[in-house]
């Protein structure tokens, strides 16, 4: 299994980090060529209006839309979470591929960045979640459906081949969203 991690902007050395300790192959995705050699694509946070303009700058916008609709697993972490959503409170959406509203920098100054634990229970776990700048989803249609709220705000969700979530598990030491998602295309190849 390769699991690609798009790598144009933002935090996406992290993700191989992560990967590479739970023994998975890794390749950066920076060009249509790395698309057809990945089982699964991590899109990182960062500044979603720059890595949106790179998918277009890259001609991996529409290829990248084309392979999710078909089926190939992804999981969006904060600004990865914005270009997958189908829609963003004022602004036009990227992607658009999950049934999802959000709403970028959601939590604004006071609260921009911040970290707890919460016991998520599709994971059958209590993970560390750390927020910085964060999203958060407004509202899931189906067939999307919330993983975890907090404090009454939907930050994880899930449509099918798609993850999402508005915190950063590759800030932590914590590995299980990342065994999530590897379950996730491991289902896709049986
Ligand atoms: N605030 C960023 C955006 O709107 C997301 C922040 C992040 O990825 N950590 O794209």
């Amino acid at each position: 299994m390769i699991v690609g991690v798009l790598a144009l902007q933002g935090s996406f050395i992290e993700h191989v980090e992560i990967l590479k300790k739970l023994n998975v192959e890794t390749l950066l995705v920076k060009k249509i060529d790395d698309l057809n050699k990945i089982d699964g694509l991590i899109i990182p946070g960062g500044e979603s209006t720059t890595i949106g303009k790179l998918l277009r700058v890259f001609n991996l916008f529409d290829p990248l839309k084309e392979k999710i609709n078909s089926g190939m697993p992804v999981y969006g972490t904060c600004a990865g979470l914005i270009l997958l959503a189908k829609e963003i409170v004022g602004e036009n959406p990227h992607l658009g591929v999950i049934n999802i509203k959000v709403k970028r920098n959601a939590y604004g100054r006071q609260l921009s960045s911040f970290s707890c634990n919460k016991y998520v229970e599709e994971f059958k776990k209590e993970i560390p979640l750390v927020f910085i700048r964060a999203p958060w989803i407004e509202s899931v249609d189906e067939p999307a459906r919330i993983i975890l709220e907090l404090d009454g705000r939907i930050v994880c969700a899930r449509q099918d081949n798609i993850l999402v979530s508005s915190f950063h598990p590759e800030l932590t030491t914590d590995t299980t969203v990342h065994e999530y998602f590897i379950n996730m295309i491991d289902e896709t190849k049986l």
